[in-house]
């Protein structure tokens, strides 16, 4: 009886939040997934952090979408901002990095719901076993049978014992990475993964990243593809010239290997600290609009720091429907 109750109640649940899908108009959103996985399910500290969404539930997306929202392309919305058009409850799709599910998973079910969507890559990893540092970081901490880890930069003593305290020490050492301006963020996972006594690189999958003709089937498969610098650094924290060149040469090497460049730039990591007013001037000179990670709809008055919705992680994935219904 308390079984049957409580699937009666979440049906109800989602009964309601469908209706308010139907009933209740949403402003423009663009949507950031990072990757779509074909495993239903993380392995160990791998993917725990639901950043692939498995491939069943980001076609329940797609359904919902598909029903109840307007998917457009993201040129689309982003063009109609300012318009005076009625956007309501326009949604374009983005994936940021450039990871190879993009293509041989994601880019078949969008195509099989007729859906645009568009792709940023980091362009130095494209066609390249490399690694983000934050995947090699997780590979480490997951393979690792050291039970103590010694945070870089004398920050003291973590236990790595269970896939919690792994999942918390991954959170720390990305937070602890990212805030230091003067660490090279791949040189101190090499430190750390010296500590812990794990020296292969990560395999699998998900860590993977497309290749350019995996690029170019998908111009060619009308999804829009663009730059999201070379090597995934946190703009901010360069020289200017640092900046100028990780930006221009990313949208360089798509225009050169693609034949075409989305004219919207997408900020890696995209909290609004991690580009400031120098950086959104230099993206001025070559593009139209920028992207960050900032959480709230589209609009104009942000087109140099377009605001998303993460749709995917631990516990949001099977709820779009809610994060729809919130964005008002
Ligand atoms: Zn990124």
């Amino acid at each position: 009886m308390r079984h049957g109750g409580l699937v009666l109640d979440a049906g109800m649940k989602l009964g309601a939040l469908r209706l308010g899908l139907r009933l209740l108009r949403s402003p423009p959103l663009i949507l950031m997934y990072h990757g779509v996985t074909r495993s239903a399910r993380p392995d160990g500290l791998r993917n725990l952090d639901g950043k692939h969404m498995p491939q069943d539930i980001f076609a329940s997306h797609l359904r919902l979408l598909a029903k109840y929202r307007r998917v457009v392309p993201l040129q689309t919305l982003v063009d109609g901002l300012g318009t005076g058009e009625d956007m309501r409850d326009w949604v374009a799709i983005t994936f940021d990095d450039g990871y190879e599910n993009n293509a041989s998973v994601a880019a078949p079910l969008l195509a099989d719901f007729n859906m645009s969507a568009a792709f940023f890559l980091t362009t130095g990893f494209i066609g390249t076993d490399r690694c983000m540092w934050t995947d090699r970081l997780e590979w480490v901490l997951d393979l690792t049978q050291r039970t103590e880890l010694k945070l870089p930069g004398g920050g003291g003593q973590l236990s790595i014992v269970s896939l919690e305290d792994k999942s918390r020490a991954l959170a720390r050492l990305k937070t602890l990475i990212k805030g230091n301006r003067t660490w090279r963020p791949e040189e101190i996972v090499d430190v750390v993964a010296d500590q812990l006594g794990v020296s292969a690189s990560p395999a699998g999958s998900d860590y993977r990243f497309m290749d350019w003709d995996q690029a170019r089937s998908l111009a060619q498969g009308g999804f829009e593809v663009g730059a999201h610098t070379v090597t995934h650094p946190i703009l901010a924290h360069l020289s200017p010239e640092a900046a100028r060149a990780e930006i221009f040469d990313s949208r360089d090497a798509v225009w050169r290997e693609v034949g075409q460049c989305s004219p919207t730039f997408c900020y890696p990591n995209g909290k609004s600290s991690d580009f400031n007013a120098e950086i959104q001037a230099l993206c001025h000179q070559e593009f139209r609009s920028a992207l960050s990670t900032e959480r709230g709809h589209a609009a104009l008055q942000d087109l140099w720091g377009l605001k998303r919705l993460c749709p995917a992680g631990p516990g949001k994935g099977e709820n779009l429907e809610w994060l729809l219904l919130r964005a008002r």
